[in-house]
């Protein structure tokens, strides 16, 4: 096992290490080991923050690094929920992407002995889309092709037309070259990898296409490569483990705390109105305490976006409505999107059971024998109030 595959264990690689490894998982399981409580952080990140690094983002060692990630993927099997799995994957490739952009930046040419990074080209390779891009030269002498073994290379000291822009002994992007080098994809790959839903700027009408190919910039090619890591990630996913025996009887108590995260009520939806003063207590205390200009946790910042997406917010509103608090506009964004599935399904806020396990319901004058859950309480609270209330948004 090296530590490359424990920063990205979907790697052919890693599943061979893994195989290969004197280690059985049934009998990690069953002895409660560190990759199994790692494994279910990762899968509690990704659900919660779309991350699947560790809390302290120091890594633990690679065995257990590596190991939690099949254990994940039972765990999130276990979970029985198609928006859980596409959260957990969309984490996963967003965690790798990330590590791989500081691995590229970090490429110095030197190869770590220990193999700890990986390049552009290997990743590629790794999706064997190698061939089926080419890095734009810097002059009209044409693209120069990524993969490509046979062909002379770049030294470092050309810089004349075409010159190579990946070494191959270490796949690196010559730093001057990468500022202004985009890269063209094959056309086939390029619709395999990119959906239609990404925006009208990935539709190929009115994209730079030639011989075949579709220019793409670095940053379009990071976003290819994630996604082809998500796909690689869904395989399988779902697994069909038989319930309550094995494996899965082992880890049902971490498939328990799980479970609650994803737990909701089923009027997520069906409210579409905004009356701030029935807000329940957990949420009222969020607010204030952004307001007051305090960074609220993930936990935090997660639960008051399911809750105020799962009233009817969109993304604009919430962004207004937090105008005067600690939560910046971008990360609204990008939570409200992340608490919808692909399909569209929204997220559920957590349960107050949840909310008291991370000590976001303080359970106000035995608040919980009344509400059971934060969204169900609101909607008590909008059915039974004899005062009329102004929608928020028609107020300002
Ligand atoms: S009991 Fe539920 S609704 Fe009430 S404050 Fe706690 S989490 Fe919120």
């Amino acid at each position: 096992m090296q530590p490359v595959h424990a920063r990205y264990p979907f790697f052919e690689a890693a599943r061979e290490a893994v195989a290969t490894a004197d280690v059985s998982l049934p009998t990690l399981v069953a002895s409660d080991a560190p990759a199994v409580e790692r494994g279910r952080e990762r899968v509690e990140r990704a659900l919660l923050e779309g991350t699947v690094a560790t809390e302290a983002d120091t890594e633990s060692d690679i065995q257990t690094e590596l190991l939690s990630y099949p254990i994940a993927r039972i765990l999130v099997s276990m979970l029985d929920s198609s928006a859980a799995v596409e959260k957990y994957a969309a984490a996963e490739a967003r965690t790798a992407i990330k590590r791989l952009r500081a691995d590229v930046e970090a490429e110095t040419g030197l190869q770590s002995v220990e193999r700890e990074r990986v390049s552009l080209l290997e990743i590629l390779r790794e999706f064997d889309v190698g061939q089926a891009v080419r890095e734009q030269g810097q002059t009209n002498a044409g693209p120069t092709p990524v993969d490509d073994a046979a062909g002379p290379l770049d030294t470092g000291s050309g810089t004349g037309a075409g010159s190579r822009a990946i070494s191959e002994s270490s796949g690196r992007i010559e730093r001057r070259r990468t500022a202004d080098s985009g890269f063209r994809i094959t056309v086939g790959q390029y619709l395999a990898l990119s959906s239609p839903e990404w925006g009208s700027e990935w539709r190929l009408v009115g994209r730079d296409v030639a011989g075949g190919e579709v220019a793409v910039s670095r940053e379009e090619l990071f976003d290819l490569v994630e996604a082809a890591i998500r796909d690689r990630i869904l395989d399988g996913l779902p697994f069909d483990l038989p319930a309550d025996e094995g494996i899965a009887a082992e880890l049902e108590a971490q498939i328990d705390g799980l479970h609650q995260l994803l737990k909701g009520p089923s009027m997520v939806g069906e409210i579409d109105r905004v009356v701030p003063e029935l807000f329940p207590p957990c949420m009222e205390n969020l607010i204030q305490k952004a307001e007051r200009g305090t960074h609220l946790d993930p936990s935090e910042g997660f639960t008051l976006m399911a809750f105020l997406t799962g009233i009817g917010m969109d993304a604009d509103e919430i962004i207004a409505f937090c105008a005067e608090t600690s939560l910046d506009p971008e990360g609204i964004r990008y939570q409200t999107e992340y608490l919808r599935s692909k399909t569209g399904t929204q997220y559920p806020p957590p349960s107050c059971e949840t909310l008291a396990i991370y000590e976001i319901c303080h359970n106000e004058d035995n608040h919980w024998k009344e509400a059971g859950e934060p969204l169900a309480y609101y909607q008590r609270q909008l059915d039974e109030t004899d005062k009329q209330f102004t929608d928020w948004r028609e107020r300002v």
